[in-house]
């Protein structure tokens, strides 16, 4: 990917890089060490295409990508198109999409089905070295004789079938003699191997679908296990890293490897990423799009990429959160504060600071002029001093938060309550005064006054308020739809079901709640989607493409408040 480091730099960068290593690291590294590969680094990142990626993939995308750009190699991104039935071109290009989002460009593209000819190829040369045979036992059959972890399975009948006839049987099967299911060929190996994987595994069935890419040529498709590390070899992908289930399918691609004669990949297991109240598998993800639980793969609720994207997360955030979590070879969980505080640690560097009321309440200054408006000037971002100050129009009206303001303030509670003076931000000093009730005795509005000589919030005989809050004035102020997001699971883990229940049941009905008629200040009039704010005090939130002119729609990406951040601090520290 990269072309600037030279092999001298490379190796020199290896040498004082501070980053923590890993184990796939090391094996790279040492490799480079001994040139086992010519100091070759190729990688690649094998989707299927029948669903979005999620938050797990990226961790796959950032190892691969991460580790090739390095050590100066190449990254292929391949689809692993075998299975006709589950895929569709949509999924390849959200696919695309989402790997370009997390900031990686591929070297080649390529999909599985560009090698059906050469696979087809290299069946007929096991069938051809007696290493592969055509069965007639149903897939039911086939099952049964495969036998268990303890006991060894048996011989189909017709496993010793002459090559001549499981040459003609599987031409047979290509020219769309057979309906689907009748035969299969499977590889000769040990149906008494420990590895149940080398049990004789089938490498083709018989399928009549049309294929996305190939439409009806085939009728026979490879299956997963004799594709993919045929593929990595034609692609000469030196280090081929897949998830720990894999492990044990390993054997089965080196024996492949070694009956063709062909480049030897190697594959390096690591573990899943699993992140708590969060479901990562595509085939219960597209569940929950099917059945209408969520409004689509882009939800901003979802943990896909283009969920997420949407909430208003980061890439930068994404990839500082995978190497944070780094790779190991035992499968744990990753609290789901953590990838938040990642979120968080990004955009507070980014975002612009803005003031926005979710649940207005009327705010009159009574001692203030009636029809003068005052710009006030508020800074943009305090982290970043590049990103300069704006005009905030202060008025007689405004709307401050209703949790900001109560009548009989609990103990410690130090916001606006009658006869208390608090700051509003970038305005002034203000004191309430009275309260305007509604029918029902709620407060609907508050008096107040305010100290003409507080200008910008600051105070000349230097008394002390304990509060600052936010507020917009009501004249300048326009509405928003705001929608708030909760976990989308109430199980730590999601998949924890009693017995007859669904993970589905543990949805949590509560994770969206949409405020229609939040108010937010006049800057924001300009904002597009995909930008990113910080509404003071509230969080961090992003425009919708929902938006139109003139109204809004705004995700809360993250609230503000960062259970991770301190729990690291309690621990003495992130390691
Ligand atoms: P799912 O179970 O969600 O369908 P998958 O493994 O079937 O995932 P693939 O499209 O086959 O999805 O995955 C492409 C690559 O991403 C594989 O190398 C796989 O090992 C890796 N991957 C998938 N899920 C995760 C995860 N949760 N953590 C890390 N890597 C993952
Ligand atoms: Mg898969």
């Amino acid at each position: 990917m990269k072309t600037s480091d030279t092999e001298a730099e490379t190796a020199e960068h290896a040498a004082t890089d501070p980053r923590p290593s890993n184990f796939i690291r090391d094996i790279i590294l040492d490799d480079l060490k001994t040139n086992k590969y010519n100091g070759r680094v190729q990688t690649r990142f094998p989707p299927e295409p029948n669903g979005y990626l999620h938050i797990g993939h990226a961790k796959a995308i950032c190892l691969d990508f991460g580790l090739a750009d390095e050590f100066g190699g190449h990254t292929n991104l391949r689809f692993d198109d075998t299975n006709p039935e589950k895929e569709d071109t949509e999924y390849v290009e959200s696919i695309k999409a989402d790997v370009q989002w997390l900031g990686y460009r591929w070297d080649g593209l390529f999909y599985a089905s560009d090698y059906f000819d050469q696979l087809y190829e290299w069946a007929l040369k096991l069938i051809r070295d007696g290493k592969a045979y055509v069965d007639d036992l149903s897939a039911e059959e086939i099952r049964k004789y495969r036998g268990t972890l303890t006991e060894p399975g048996k011989d189909s009948p017709y496993r010793n079938r002459s090559v001549e006839e499981n040459l003609d049987l599987f031409q047979r099967m290509k020219a769309k003699e057979f309906p689907d299911g009748s035969h299969v060929l499977r590889a000769k190996i040990d149906m008494s191997s420990p590895n149940l994987n080398m049990r004789d595994p089938v490498m083709y069935r018989i399928l009549h679908a049309k294929h996305h890419r190939t439409g009806d040529k085939w009728c026979i498709y490879p299956m997963y296990d004799f594709a993919h590390g045929q593929s990595d070899s034609l692609e000469k992908v030196t280090h081929s890293m897949c998830t720990l289930e894999f492990e044990d399918h390993r054997p089965l691609y080196n024996w492949f490897i070694e009956q063709l004669g062909i480049f030897p990949s190697r594959q390096i297991e690591f573990d899943r990423l699993n992140l708590t109240y969060t479901l990562l598998s595509k085939r219960k993800l597209l569940q929950l799009v099917q059945e209408g639980r969520v409004r689509g793969w882009d939800d901003p609720r979802m943990p896909t990429l283009s969920g997420i994207r949407r909430r208003g997360y980061t890439p930068e955030a994404i990839r500082n959160f995978t190497a944070s979590i780094g790779v190991s070879k035992t499968t744990g969980s990753i609290e789901l504060a953590m990838l938040e505080h990642f979120v968080r640690e990004d955009l507070n560097k980014r975002a612009l600071r803005v003031m926005a009321v979710l649940r207005p309440l009327k705010v009159v200054i009574d001692n203030y002029p009636e029809n003068q408006v005052e710009e006030m000037d508020a800074v943009n971002n305090p982290e970043d001093a590049a990103a300069g100050s704006r005009k905030v129009p202060f008025s007689r009206v405004l709307y401050i938060e209703q949790d900001d303001f109560r009548e009989v303030p609990p103990p410690k509670y130090f916001r606006l309550t009658p006869g208390r003076e608090v700051r509003l931000r970038y305005g002034y000093l203000v004191t309430a005064t009275s309260v305007v009730r509604n029918e029902k005795g709620e407060v609907v509005e508050v008096h107040c006054t305010y100290d003409p000589a507080t200008r910008g919030g600051n105070t000349p005989d230097g008394r002390k308020v304990k509060a600052t809050i936010h507020w917009v004035s009501a004249a300048h102020a326009f509405g928003a739809e705001v929608r708030i997001y909760e976990n989308l699971f109430l199980k730590e883990n999601p998949s924890d079901v009693e017995e007859g229940q669904d993970v589905l049941d543990n949805l949590n009905p509560n994770s969206l709640e949409i405020i229609t008629d939040a108010k937010v200040e006049p800057s924001l009039a300009s904002a597009a989607a995909g930008m990113r704010y910080q509404f003071e005090r509230l969080g961090y939130f992003s425009v919708d493409p929902d938006s139109n002119p003139g109204k809004p729609v705004f995700n809360r990406t993250v609230a503000l408040k960062d259970t991770w951040g301190k729990l690291e601090k309690k621990q003495g520290g992130r390691s």
